[in-house]
C-alpha cells in the first residue's frame, strides 16, 4: 500500500525490520541503522521527503530524502564546529551568512558570539523549518535569536543578489550534492561565495567525508584554491550518525588580513556570555579547533596536492 511504499522511500524497513537503514549511491554498498521507536512526522515538500522519528539510543532524528541530517544526540559536534571553525578564527565577526541549516542549529551556535550584529539565512525548504520548530526546539532555538532574519529561496539565487563585499562570514550547511544542495557543491556557487565576502572574510561549507568522497573533496579543494586567494583548509569532525562516521569542512578566506585558521584569534569557550541563556558548549573548544585540521596521511596527501 502507499504507506508502505512511502515509508521504504525514506529507508524504513527495507534492510532491518523496525529499524532505519540509510541507503544511497552517495555510500554504495553500507548501510547505518538505527532502532525506530515511533515515526513522528513523514511528509513532502516541494524539494523532498522530510521525516522525524524516535530513535532508541540517538533520539529524535531528522531525516530528508532517506538521508540523516541531524540527531538529538551528536547534532553538537557538527553544528558547533561548522559554526565556531570559522568565526573564531575572525576578530569581531559582525555580519554573518547562513545557506542551508534550515534546522537552526547553526543559527543557534553563531548567536553565540556577541560581536555578531546581523545574522542571515536562507533555507530552500519552509518544511525543514517548520518541522525543526516542532519537533527540535533545542535545535531551532536558534531562530529565537532577533538578530537572526530568514529568507526562503534558493541559496545560489540569493547570493547572487547579495552586494559585493557585505559578510564577514559566510557558513554553507547543506545536504548531500544530490537533490537541492547540488550546486552548493559547484564553481559558480563558490566564485559568489567569494565576491560576497568582505576582503579577509571566511566560509566554511559542509564539504562531505574523506572515507567515502575523497573525489567530491579533491574537486572542491581544487575550485578554491583558484576563487579564495586567502588561505584554504580542510577540517574534520566524528558524528556518529553520519555515514563513515566523519564529516569534513572547507574553510576558505579571501584575500585581505590574512587568517590563520590553525590559530584561532578569537576563543569563545573562554566566553561566560556565550553560554548565559544557552546550554554551555558539549563539543567545540580551543584544543579541538586546532586539531580538526590535522589530516590523516592518505587525506593529507590529495588534499595537499590539489
Ligand atoms: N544542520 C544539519 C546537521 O546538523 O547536520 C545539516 C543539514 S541541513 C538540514 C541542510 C539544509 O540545506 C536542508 O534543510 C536543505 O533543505 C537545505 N538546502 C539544500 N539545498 C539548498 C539550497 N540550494 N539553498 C538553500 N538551502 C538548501
Amino acid at each position: 500500500d502507499t504507506n508502505n511504499t512511502s515509508k521504504e522511500a525514506d529507508g524504513i524497513s527495507s534492510v532491518i525490520p523496525g529499524w532505519f537503514s540509510e541507503i544511497s549511491p552517495m555510500w554504495p554498498g553500507e548501510a547505518h541503522s538505527l532502532k525506530v521507536e515511533k515515526v513522528l512526522f513523514q511528509g513532502k515538500s516541494d524539494y523532498q521527503n522530510v521525516m522525524v522519528f524516535q530513535s532508541s539510543t540517538y533520539g529524535k532524528v531528522l531525516v530528508l530524502d532517506g538521508v540523516i541530517q541531524l540527531t538529538e544526540r551528536d547534532e553538537c559536534a557538527y553544528q558547533e564546529m561548522i559554526t565556531h571553525l570559522p568565526l573564531c578564527s575572525i576578530p569581531n565577526p559582525k555580519k554573518v551568512l547562513v545557506i542551508g541549516g534550515g534546522d537552526g542549529g547553526v543559527l543557534r551556535e553563531v548567536s553565540r558570539h556577541s560581536s555578531v550584529e546581523q545574522i542571515d539565512i536562507c533555507e530552500i525548504d519552509k518544511m525543514v523549518v517548520d518541522v525543526s520548530k516542532q519537533y527540535f526546539p533545542d535545535v531551532a532555538v536558534g531562530y529565537d535569536d532577533p538578530r537572526v532574519k530568514l529568507h526562503i529561496g534558493d541559496g545560489v539565487a540569493f547570493l547572487k543578489a547579495v552586494p559585493e563585499g557585505t559578510y564577514d562570514a559566510i557558513i554553507v550547511d547543506s545536504s548531500d550534492p544530490i537533490g537541492p544542495a547540488q550546486e552548493l557543491f559547484e564553481k559558480p556557487f563558490f566564485e559568489s561565495v567569494a565576491k560576497a565576502l568582505r576582503p579577509g572574510g571566511v566560509v566554511c561549507t559542509q564539504a562531505e567525508s574523506i572515507w567515502l568522497h575523497m573525489h567530491i573533496i579533491e574537486d572542491i579543494v581544487a575550485n578554491c584554491r583558484q576563487i579564495f586567494k586567502g588561505s584554504v583548509n580542510y577540517a574534520w569532525t566524528t558524528v556518529p550518525t553520519y555515514p563513515s562516521g566523519v564529516i569534513g569542512f572547507m574553510l576558505c578566506s579571501t584575500e585581505g588580513p590574512l587568517v590563520d585558521f590553525k590559530h584561532p584569534v578569537n576563543p569563545i569557550d573562554k566566553d561566560e556570555s556565550c553560554c548565559k541563556s544557552k546550554r554551555p558548549l558539549k563539543f567545540y573548544n580551543s584544543e579541538i579547533h586546532p586539531a580538526a585540521f590535522c589530516l590523516p596521511s592518505f587525506a593529507k596527501k590529495v588534499i595537499e596536492s590539489k
